[in-house]
């Protein structure tokens, strides 16, 4: 029997969702307090990549000081990540002085804040194959680069983690509008997942534009198919999605993450709990 179509997988999100949505902003200033108000306002979810090394640096776009960035960060919903002990060009020092950038930013966090960090996002956007290999090595689950791709696509390699845009870019608000027009769920052929991933740094908005950001969240809020989550939620989901095992068929799946995964085939969207191995309807 000829089958017409959608015998393909795909990824869907946290509740069988096709977009998610989420913000990565750096080096710890004051003016991330005004953003997270913002985020928290609109339900919307983000990383902030702090430094260590480097608190109450006003001069360097009003940086918080130690007291200020744990207030501000403690018991909030938004993810903490590494950017550097002191926010230096990891690919412009000897390795092992860039491991200790790296060691030094993630112990201090994971001490001050009581949490396991596994984030990161690239100082002056400074990585090698070397780099990577290190933060694969001391438990990084992803970094982010400033490799703007003004796609929505899912990121293949997640310790080069291009987002789509920073929030300057011109094209931010009609990459908005298009990945909101978007409905993977009702496309032949381009069914797969969206990821709309902003970044920047807070203080860029004191430059008299958050209106800017106001308009974006006030847009991309509160939509029904759309995940609002931090960087590290959506790496640590697609690589649960990634870690499913298949029959060789492909009609049963098993989840061995610890995680509910979503899937797409056949124009059915099933719900895989972890440990639990199901099987496709045949037909729908
Ligand atoms: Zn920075």
């Amino acid at each position: 029997m000829f089958r017409q179509m959608f015998e393909e997988k795909y990824m869907r999100f946290e509740g069988g969702k096709t977009k998610a949505v989420t913000f990565s902003y750096d080096d710890g200033v004051v003016a991330d307090k005004r953003l997270i108000e913002i985020l928290d306002k609109y339900g919307l979810k983000g990383t902030f990549n702090l430094n260590s090394l480097l608190f109450g640096c006003e001069r360097w776009h009003g940086r918080m000081d130690e007291q200020q960035t744990y207030l501000t960060f403690y018991s909030r919903p938004h993810e903490i990540a590494l950017h550097g002990a002191r926010h230096i060009y990891l690919n412009k020092v000897p390795l092992p002085e860039a491991v200790n950038e790296i060691v030094q930013n993630r112990r201090y966090l994971e001490d001050r804040f009581d949490r396991i960090v596994r984030g990161m996002a690239y100082a002056y956007n400074g990585y090698n194959q070397d780099i990577k290999e290190v933060l694969k090595m001391t438990g990084v689950a992803y970094a982010r680069t400033t490799n703007a791709t003004r796609t929505f696509e899912i990121p293949q390699d997640f310790w080069e983690w291009n987002p789509t845009c920073h929030h300057t870019d011109p094209e931010l608000l009609p990459l908005a509008e298009r990945f909101l027009s978007l409905s993977p769920e009702s496309e032949f052929k381009m069914r797969e997942p969206l990821l709309f991933y902003v970044w920047g740094h807070s203080y860029e908005f004191d430059d008299d534009n958050w209106g800017v950001i106001e308009e974006l969240a006030q847009k991309i809020s509160g939509r029904d198919d759309v995940w609002y989550a931090t960087n590290i939620e959506i790496c640590d989901y697609i690589n649960a999605y990634r870690s499913l095992v298949f029959s060789l068929d492909g009609e049963r799946v098993y989840n061995p993450s610890a995680i509910p995964v979503y899937i797409e085939i056949r124009g059915k969207v099933y719900r895989i709990e972890p440990a639990q191995t199901i099987r496709f309807d045949k037909e729908i």
